[in-house]
């Protein structure tokens, strides 16, 4: 029982030669940015979400933004954002020149849809729809509430979840992932992708990834470099083909846990939609006192964190907004995270529902 349970073990073992085989390809191939396996990648993963287009980036922030600059959002202009989510979505909305409005969210951490309708303006020009923790937001019910306003999609936490037959990133006008090294779908630093159906955007995209360049040296538009490069995107071919395993492991653990927590006294586990399947980024639990069950844990030698205290209001970057988003906060304040990934076995979970448990 000494031994420790992190949250989360990324290294690479020693015996995964086909992610070492990945990294060695391309170490060997002399191009490094945007080649053929960021190619092969994106025509990979487009597939597999169910859309056209992928473009991939360095970062789900960047993936964000870009969508943002390619369907001309700006200075002025206001994107409604959850309340309960990762800092990057409020960020990448900012970081384009316009203001984030945030949206209370319902009891399953998603964007409510009547708050959604209610914070609209004659300036809102987009609405970030974030499916966050692996769970996947109600897209429909958003989208039926904010008629003609564009959705996107920010699949950061949510690589393979599903709303009835279609998978997350397919359903807006485009959507962003991130590949970093905590998220289901994961590379050995930074990268992202834009997922899209809409050639337009998607062009426009790919213009803003590199300098306004459609050929070499020809810069149309002015735009930064968010490139993706090789060794990730090698990486990413292999894991891609993981990924659904992954998931289904994520999903075994996740109802073990919640069956075997049922009972407790000190915590109430996360539930889901019936016409949504959860990839289970994280596995977080409601409880009264967050930090002592944390505390608790930690003598028992099991990891765990905060998703997320501050929520994006509370920090100093956006404490001038003057908001407050009460369901939101009440979800934050409760909230804490226990171990659950692919790498675990069902004795792992067994051993942190019965630390909780004996609480
Ligand atoms: C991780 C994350 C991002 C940002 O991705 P980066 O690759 O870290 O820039 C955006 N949104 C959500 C919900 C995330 O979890």
């Amino acid at each position: 029982m000494s031994s420790t349970l992190d949250f989360l073990d990324l290294a690479v073992p020693p015996e995964d030669r086909e992610v070492r085989d990945a990294v060695w390809r391309v170490l060997s191939s002399g191009t490094y940015v945007l080649g053929p396996e960021v190619e092969a990648f994106e025509a990979e993963f487009s597939e597999y979400i169910g859309a056209e287009y992928c473009i991939g980036v360095n970062s789900g922030t960047a993936a964000l933004e870009l969508i943002l600059r390619a369907m001309g959002v700006g200075e002025g202009d206001e994107v409604l954002v959850p309340a309960y989510t990762a800092i990057a979505t409020w960020m990448a909305v900012s970081e384009v020149g316009a203001t984030p409005v945030g949206v209370d969210v319902d009891s399953l951490f998603g964007m409510d849809p009547v708050a959604a309708a209610a914070a609209r303006t004659d300036r809102t020009r987009a609405a970030i729809v974030v499916h966050l923790l692996g769970r996947p937001a109600d897209f429909h019910t958003i989208s039926a509430s904010l008629p003609g306003l564009p959705l996107i999609e920010d699949c950061a936490q949510a690589h393979g979840a599903r709303i009835r037959d279609a998978r997350v990133g397919s359903l807006g006008i485009a959507a962003a992932f991130s590949f970093y090294p905590t998220k289901n779908l994961a590379c050995l630093g930074d990268g992202g992708a834009v997922v899209t159906s809409d050639p337009d955007v998607a062009e426009r995209v790919r213009l803003f990834r590199s300098y306004g360049w459609r050929e070499r040296s020809e810069s149309l538009i002015k735009a930064g470099n968010s490139r993706l490069d090789e060794v990730q995107a090698a990486v990413l071919r292999v894991r891609l083909r993981r990924l659904d395993d992954e998931n289904a492991k994520r999903q075994r653990l996740a109802r073990l846990m919640s069956d075997l927590l049922a009972t407790a006294r000190l915590v109430t586990v996360p539930s889901g939609a019936e016409w949504a399947s959860s990839v289970w980024h994280l596995y977080v639990v409601q409880t009264k006192n967050p930090d002592a069950l944390a505390r608790d844990l930690k003598e028992h030698g099991i990891g765990t964190l905060r998703h997320y205290a501050p929520l994006p209001h509370q920090t100093p970057a956006f404490r001038s907004l003057k908001t407050t988003y009460p369901i939101a906060e009440r979800l934050a304040e409760a909230a804490l995270s226990l171990p659950l990934h692919p790498r675990l076995a069902a004795a792992d979970i067994e051993r942190v529902a019965a630390a909780v448990g004996e609480k």
